[in-house]
């Protein structure tokens, strides 16, 4: 028997790259746990929204989400619970995504999630994803994949998503709040968004997330 702990895949990229469909994906054809490190970023901005704080108050959000569990469901790891309380629809809103990302910029935010991430990947057995994961959370992973489209492919599945939960924007709206977390996720100092060496990219522009996650399988 090799000691080696189970299976770890990171998958990270931009906004709608097609990061949590893939990983689900991933997740279920390999039997692995499912980490959407985002919706820990989005669950302490539902947080701090409710406390009152805004997108530059970091220290005040770490310190309110301090000691406060973020976990996932038992049953379903998409069901996000934020002090025992189910928030899974809560921070999925426009409005809590760019609080998630203006938080994210700030160290004391990033310190304290990514140390609960690494304590959720240790025991291997998962496949997380993120905007730093391959990076940072998870840089000694089995496989680290960088998933790329153009703008206009992620704003476009991003809009589909939000019309199918009843959330009415328009594809120019969308692809104007895509456009400017790239621009947040990639220039912020701790952590930006980048392609690390030996991170390998593969391009969803024009292909499904089943033949995504057969290319990644592929690769293992
Ligand atoms: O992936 P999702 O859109 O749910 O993430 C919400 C925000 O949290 C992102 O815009 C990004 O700024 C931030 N984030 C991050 N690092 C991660 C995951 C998400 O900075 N690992």
């Amino acid at each position: 028997m090799s000691d080696k702990r189970p299976l770890v895949i990171a998958i990270d990229g931009p906004a709608g790259s097609g990061k949590s469909t893939v990983a689900k994906i991933l997740a279920r054809r390999l039997v692995l746990r499912y980490l959407d490190t985002g919706a820990m970023y989005r669950a302490v901005a539902l947080a701090a929204r409710r406390a009152g704080l805004g997108p530059d108050d970091g220290e005040r959000a770490a310190a309110l989400i301090a000691g406060v569990p973020i976990a996932f469901g038992e049953g379903d790891p998409q069901r996000v619970l934020l002090a025992g309380e189910d928030v899974t629809e809560a921070i999925r809103t426009p409005e809590i995504g760019d609080l998630a990302s203006a938080l994210s910029v700030h160290s004391a935010v990033r310190r304290m999630l990514v140390e609960r991430q690494k304590q959720m990947v240790a025991a291997g057995g998962v496949t997380l994803e993120g905007r730093d994961v391959t990076t940072v959370v998870a840089p000694d992973a089995d496989l680290r994949i960088f998933l790329t489209a153009s703008l206009k492919v992620r704003a476009d599945r991003r809009w589909r998503e939000l019309k199918q939960r009843g959330i009415e924007t328009t594809l120019d709206v969308v692809q104007h709040q895509i456009a400017e977390r790239d621009h947040r996720d990639s220039t912020r100092a701790d952590s930006p968004l980048y392609v690390a060496e030996g991170v390998t990219v593969v391009d969803t522009d024009g292909i499904g997330p089943e033949e995504v996650a057969d290319r990644i399988v592929a690769l293992l």
